[in-house]
């Protein structure tokens, strides 16, 4: 079975509840803002290439009331968050900026109340999600970007663009978590439509809707349900790598060699910098080709461009693990499935899906019958970014 996905109303009432117990009264403002699934391009936002997530019915709501307490105070109800769930931080100024700290979660947040443009004079809050944290859906990015829509609400200072507040939050994830993530997240959090992936062009910051609404298939997410914490310096080594590559062929990024640009200068690279490469351009390239594959509806070449990306991921970049290969080489015994592969930053996470609708549960019941860990299905419909709800 998949798992049923909590209307969004739901988790409105949950934080309300918490909201009250935890601050007294109610909370006046709430908002919304999706997880991502990225149905191909991955690990090429940050080499200028593209990427073609769709927004989740998968959310993070922050409901809460404006102060002027000079304090932001936050909890979130996630249990898998690190302790303690509730903080509270005095409102930046410009003798005493925000800095980061523990609990790390309550990094992603300050990140977005330095980034934000308008003056905030306090807030109480309470977070609550449906996205898994940490599953390669991009909690993180819809926590950021929840932060920015609530912030927007509660002060009445709108970001200028979509584009702006994108990279606002993108800056809040750099900064204060850390992370030297590229665009993607936060811009399909932002600027997702019900109905449509969005092809972005990492380069431009250009994006583009696909209509995504042909009922006869589905894209099913299965949750590995593992994550391999490595060393931490998997994703900033690839990066490096994919510069490195990028320097010897005297291009400024991946984006702009070709595969004939590679093999021309592969006695100049070690083994492994020339696989990361090979990844990275052709990943590019079949991002870019599978979505007119995808405008023509030919599921089967865009599903078997899929599992391409996934065996290029798992042979040259080297960011798989057994858990989702298994995953993938499942999957494609089942009749009426297109293509499969792992989706986010790899070692664990999640894979993606494309198949006939009528063929979900077979799928399902396969995966449960072959699959040695314990996975989680979503069935999802490309759906809406942030917004504002009512409460
Ligand atoms: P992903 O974005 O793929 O879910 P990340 O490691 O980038 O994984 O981000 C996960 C982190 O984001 C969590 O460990 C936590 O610190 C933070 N986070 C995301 N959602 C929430 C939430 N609802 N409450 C508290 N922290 C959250
Ligand atoms: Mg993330």
């Amino acid at each position: 079975m998949a798992s049923k996905i909590p209307e969004v109303s739901s988790l409105v009432c949950e934080a309300q509840l918490a909201f009250k117990a935890t601050y007294g009264g109610n909370a006046d403002t709430a908002v919304s803002a999706p997880g991502r699934v990225n149905i191909i391009g991955e690990h090429t936002d940050y080499n200028d290439g593209f990427v073609f997530p769709m927004a989740l019915p998968l959310v993070t709501v922050i409901i809460g009331r404006k102060t002027q307490s000079g304090l932001c105070r936050i909890q979130t109800l996630s249990e898998f968050a690190d302790k303690p769930l509730q903080v509270a931080f005095k409102t930046p100024s410009s003798s005493a900026p925000l800095t980061r700290g523990a609990p790390n979660w309550a990094n992603y947040i300050k990140g977005v109340v330095a980034n934000f443009p308008g003056d905030v004079s306090g807030f109480d809050a309470v977070v609550t999600s449906s996205v898994p944290l940490g599953g390669g859906l991009s909690s993180s990015a819809s926590l950021e970007v929840a932060t920015y829509t609530f912030l927007e609400s509660i002060t009445g200072t709108k970001a200028t663009s979509l584009r702006e507040k994108a990279l606002a939050c993108q800056k809040a994830e750099h900064e204060f978590a850390n992370m030297p993530c590229g665009i993607m997240d936060q811009f399909i959090s932002t600027m997702g439509k019900r109905g449509n992936a969005l092809l972005i062009d990492c380069r431009s910051l250009e994006s583009t809707l696909v209509p995504l609404t042909d009922p006869s298939i589905a894209f099913v997410i299965t949750n590995s349900n593992v994550r391999h914490t490595l060393s931490g310096t998997e994703y900033p080594t690839r990066r490096r790598q994919c510069q490195e590559a990028a320097t010897v062929m005297g291009k400024k990024c991946l984006r702009d060699a070709t595969l004939q640009d590679l093999e021309k200068h592969r006695s100049s690279l070690s083994e492994e910098v020339y696989k990361r490469a090979q990844h990275a351009i052709s990943e590019i390239q079949r991002t870019e080709e599978a979505v007119s594959v995808l405008r023509n509806s030919d599921y089967t070449l865009f599903g078997k461009m899929m599992t391409e990306s996934h065996n290029s991921l798992k042979d040259d970049y080297e960011v798989s693990c057994s858990e989702l290969d298994e995953l993938v080489a499942g999957a494609l015994e089942v009749p009426g499935v297109f293509g499969s592969r792992m989706t986010g930053g790899g070692f664990g996470g999640c894979t993606v899906t494309l198949v006939k609708q009528e063929c979900v549960d077979s799928l399902i019941s396969h995966t449960l019958e072959k699959y040695s860990g314990k996975p989680t299905f979503y069935v999802c419909l490309p759906s809406e970014g942030t917004q504002q709800l009512a409460i």
